[in-house]
């Protein structure tokens, strides 16, 4: 069965990669650090560097966090709900780190979803984003991982994910497109399947056109 062959091969990497409920190795971390301001000839001595490697290794256990979360267990617990209409949270702030660059992309992510018969804790979709943005990411896997997840943990008739992020590793370097906001969607079920459905969260996230 499809569906059952995409959970085994996205499961796993989704629920975590690294240690559960551990972190970053802080230590190691510092130690690069070192290395890559001594490789770019930096003085490792300046006085405004001294704090710089044990600063970054507080930042990357941060912003690496949801290696070691479990997305999964944050939706686990559901409620019995006769509400069959479009549940929308709109406006998820994330920040996400670019795995190609280790730069840093942020935006915004519109969830819905179509219940049926069971709905989450609206506070868990923000953390949920949180887990899967906290990882070296790129924004068109985090989208397809946002909504199978969703798809697997909730069996609702429908999930749209959509993100909208400026990605720093192309305002500062490269072809240098300031303010070029980059917008990926995954739609499941009923909101791949209904044009209907789709027109009806497209106008309540960017208003009637
Ligand atoms: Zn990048």
């Amino acid at each position: 069965m499809a569906h059952s062959a995409s959970r085994s091969r996205t499961s796993d990497s989704i629920a975590r990669n690294g240690e559960p409920g551990g972190e970053a190795d802080r230590a190691r971390i510092e130690a690069a650090v070192r290395e890559l301001l001594l490789a770019i000839g930096e003085d490792l001595e300046r006085e405004g560097l001294q704090e710089t490697p044990a600063r970054v290794a507080r930042m990357y256990a941060e912003m690496f966090s949801g290696l070691h979360a479990d997305p999964r267990q944050l939706l686990s617990k559901t409620f019995t709900q006769k509400y069959d209409e479009m549940v929308l949270v709109r406006d998820i702030e994330f920040a996400s780190m670019c795995e190609h660059h280790l730069l840093p992309f942020m935006g915004k992510a519109h969830i819905a979803y179509l219940p049926a018969g069971r709905i989450v804790g609206l506070s868990k979709l923000p953390r949920v984003v949180e887990a899967l943005a906290h990882r070296p990411q790129v924004q068109e896997r985090m989208t397809e991982e946002l909504a199978d997840l969703l798809m697997e943990e909730l069996n609702p008739r429908g999930v749209a994910v959509v993100l909208e992020a400026v990605h720093t590793c192309m305002t500062i370097r490269g072809v240098r497109k300031p303010g070029g906001v980059c917008t990926t969607s995954a739609m499941r079920g009923i909101f791949r399947d209904n044009q209907a459905t789709r027109n009806e969260l497209m106008a309540l996230i960017y208003g009637p056109r």
